[in-house]
């Protein structure tokens, strides 16, 4: 960090900012945290300040509730339209890293990483909508633009400069705002960084969003399919691994074998990835045909039905972009996930299947079969199950393994509760209002 303790303390007294936000996100990458006096800054930078853990989802069970929260000062930030500073953290249990902690888990995979030479960068396009509420949960769209629509039928583009303009205050460099295809549904892609600053930038990006939009009387919801029957709200994950400072997807002619390599590792693992990367009951109501969001396993070049797409590329910017993601998921389990399936197979040297260019979408069964491509997870519980057996995505989650998939039983099981009460199927695609209650504000 370029502020010395001593010197951040300064800039704070100098501008009035009086607290620090200590953020930690917990098993759903919701962010949470205490604010503490600016003079209490050295004190969580050396030493760490307690706290009671047992309320935090997924950190449950009274022998974690005594919790220690350590600045990261690397990520100190102000946040000026609410005059408070932010910083991100880890959380530690005595003097060892607390299991179930997200940010922990993604620095340990990160560590994995760099032992096998790499270096990871990752670019999001996280997608919402913006909701205005009348009454309980009817919402009302309060524009008629789709996708790229610009002046007349865009009724929130001030709104998404708004939100660009708060973004470099908090670290994050917008790069592009559109409409996108649903009514009154917008994207904002910023700059991708090194993995753990990105994810940190996921968490701050929500919040700008989901204040700026409170701000102007709405709601905005990063949830994966608030309305049956319009486009879901994806997280695609642009992603390149560099080795010595160079960029290790670019080969000769095209990818190189390690980007092959990886590509193929995220095919094998594809289905326990789902777990964490689309967490909710919630995301696999977007994971169907029709609406640009992957539902079978394959990739290709310039593809959109393709679960990895391999973009245009020149120069430096050799990539995947990884389209099953949404926005619900804890980016920190989700990168260490994606990031350990891929190297799985850098290390076993496995190949992809064959790339697919065709609309998968529109291939009959036996078409998919010959071409050997398998189909995504169609429920949590699904997924769930599949996380089970895949050994080195439960790995990639570390001690947090148990407590995420403790918290994730349960989440399905009250949702099946739900269904069974109201009489309705197992398998609806229907969003249901049980999701809209707890999913709206991820
Ligand atoms: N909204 C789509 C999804 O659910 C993605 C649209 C796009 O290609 O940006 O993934
Ligand atoms: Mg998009
Ligand atoms: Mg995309």
């Amino acid at each position: 960090n370029s502020l010395s303790m001593s010197g951040v303390k300064h800039a704070l007294e100098s501008k009035g900012v009086r607290f620090i936000q200590l953020i930690f996100v917990d098993i759903n990458g919701v962010p949470k945290g205490m604010e503490v006096p600016i003079e209490r800054y050295d004190e969580a930078i050396d030493d760490g300040i307690a706290f009671d853990g047992s309320s935090i989802p997924g950190f449950e069970g009274i022998e974690d509730s005594d919790l220690i929260f350590k600045v990261d000062p690397s990520t100190y930030a102000e946040i000026p339209w609410e005059g408070v500073s932010r910083v991100y953290g880890y959380i530690y249990k005595g003097d060892k890293p607390y299991h179930a902690d997200p940010r922990g888990v993604l620095r340990n995979a990160l560590e994995e990483l760099e032992k096998a030479g790499f270096k990871a960068y990752i670019g999001p396009e996280p997608e919402f909508y913006l909701f205005r509420k009348n009454g309980s949960w009817e919402l009302q769209i309060p524009d008629s633009g789709g996708y790229f629509d610009l002046v007349t039928l865009d009724k929130a583009r001030g709104i998404r400069r708004e939100i660009a303009l708060r973004m470099p205050a908090l670290g994050l460099i917008p790069e592009v705002l559109h409409h996108e295809v649903g009514k009154a549904q917008h994207e904002i892609d910023f700059r991708y960084d090194e993995a753990l600053r990105t994810a940190d930038n996921i968490i701050s990006f929500k919040h700008i969003v989901k204040a700026t939009a409170e701000a102007h009387g709405l709601y905005a919801t990063f949830m994966p399919k608030p309305l049956y029957g319009f486009p879901g709200n994806g997280m695609h994950l642009h992603i390149s691994l560099w080795e010595d400072g160079k960029n290790a997807f670019i080969g000769e002619d095209g990818l190189s074998e390690t980007a092959l390599h990886f590509i193929a590792g995220i095919l094998k693992h594809a289905k326990a990835l789902t777990a964490v990367t689309n967490p909710t009951v919630n995301s696999y109501k977007r994971l169907v045909p029709g609406y640009e969001a992957p539902v079978y396993i394959s990739w290709g070049y310039r593809n959109r039905s393709a679960l990895i797409r391999v973009p245009a590329f020149w120069g430096n910017g050799a990539r995947i972009e990884y389209r099953c993601p949404d926005p619900s998921a804890n980016p920190y389990l989700a990168f260490a996930a994606i990031l350990m399936a891929g190297l799985d197979g850098i290390r076993r040297k496995l190949e992809p299947s064959a790339y697919v260019e065709e609309n998968v979408y529109e291939m009959d069964g036996s078409k998919r079969e010959s071409l050997g491509i398998d189909t995504l997870p169609e429920s949590l519980g699904e997924a769930l199950e599949l996380l089970e057996k895949d050994k080195v995505v439960r790995k990639a989650l570390g001690g947090a393994y148990w407590n995420f998939r403790t918290y994730k039983e349960r989440e399905w099981e009250e949702y099946l509760e739900y269904l069974g009460a109201k009489g309705l199927p197992e398998g609806t695609k229907k969003v249901t209002e049980w999701e809209m209650e707890r999913y709206f504000h991820v």
